[in-house]
């Protein structure tokens, strides 16, 4: 249990958090999406939770913010359930770029022109055009059910606001889509593409979500709390095998040495994270470092991993 396996958890958690929070003046809140401009700066959270429902937590966890990037790893998931690995890794690459998410600069490198990797933005919308459905809107439902499965909660919705301000400032996810469409790696509609791909970042969340999600990841697919099994486990050593080297945008090395867990973030500011085999995490600090990572929940991981030896290296 939680609090076995962490002794004085909870009183750590609340020190590290006052204490990270010093750090929250120093970043930025997203803006490129209007909408997100709105975040707290000021905010931190985070919430752990294990196979027994057993959490702790500390901060603003009430805090609601969109998913963003985080939702790439379950999309992703969401396309290999529904095509299998051969046709999700036609369209996508398998390796870190180094660039930042957005960055359009090795799209021209891998033939036929596929994105590097599923968390980068043009491999999401390339994964985002593979999932299934029977029109548009069953897509969209088949979308919302499945991240309402992985967070055990039936009242996830899209944020109609992010939703809209992100439809209405892609100018680059645009002219990627345009791009990959030219290319042949995507193959209907830029539109509709997009449409699924802005809506689940657009999946309002709270950090207690994340930790759900990030238990289910942590027992590879089979929810310890109701024994159900959701995604299949090979689909899920791939998703985690993304965070560990994509995950954390063009920090994730660092990220790997300093915390050592698979992980991901979003421009909202959000952090799912796991500790294998045991924990699901959920962090919110929407102000971000240089990279577009939350600035003190990175700090905040990384006090969490060296005090209990977390690292899975
Ligand atoms: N919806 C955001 C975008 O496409 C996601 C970016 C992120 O969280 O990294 O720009």
């Amino acid at each position: 249990k939680l609090h076995d396996r962490l002794p004085n958890i909870e009183h750590n958690l609340q020190m590290w958090v006052e204490q990270c929070k010093q750090q929250c003046h120093g970043g930025k809140v997203a803006s490129y999406i209007p909408e997100l401009a709105k975040g707290n700066k000021q905010a931190l959270g985070i919430v752990m939770m294990d196979a027994y429902g057993e959490q702790c937590s500390a901060g603003d966890i009430q805090t609601v913010f969109t998913l963003q990037s985080i939702s790439k790893v379950f999309s992703l998931l969401l396309a290999l359930m529904d095509n299998g690995e051969e046709i999700v890794f036609h369209k996508v690459g398998m390796e870190p770029t180094g660039d930042s998410f957005n960055s359009m600069l090795k799209l021209e490198l891998v033939q036929p022109g596929i994105p590097f990797n599923p968390l980068i933005n043009a491999g999401a919308i390339a994964v985002s055009s593979l999932i299934q459905g029977s029109s548009q809107k069953h897509k969209l439902e088949r979308v919302l059910q499945f991240f309402r499965k992985c967070a055990h909660n039936d009242s996830l919705q899209f944020n109609e606001q992010v939703y809209q301000s992100e439809l209405h400032s892609a100018d680059l996810n645009r002219s990627m889509a345009y791009f990959l469409k030219d290319n042949g790696v995507l193959e209907h509609s830029v539109d509709d593409v997009l449409d699924i791909y802005f809506r689940h970042c657009s999946i309002d969340v709270s950090v207690k979500d994340l930790a759900r999600m990030g238990l289910l990841l942590a027992y590879n697919g089979t929810d310890p709390i109701t024994g159900e099994q959701l995604i299949p486990k090979r689909y899920v050593q791939i998703a985690k095998s993304f965070m560990v080297t994509c995950g954390m945008y063009n920090a994730s090395g660092q990220f790997a040495i300093q915390v050592g867990l698979p992980a991901k973030s979003g421009v909202s500011g959000g952090i799912l994270t796991l500790i294998p085999g045991a924990i699901g995490i959920g962090v919110v600090g929407p102000a971000l470092n240089s990279k577009g990572n939350s600035i003190a929940g990175v700090e905040l991981l990384e006090k969490l991993s060296n005090a209990y030896d977390l690292s899975m290296f």
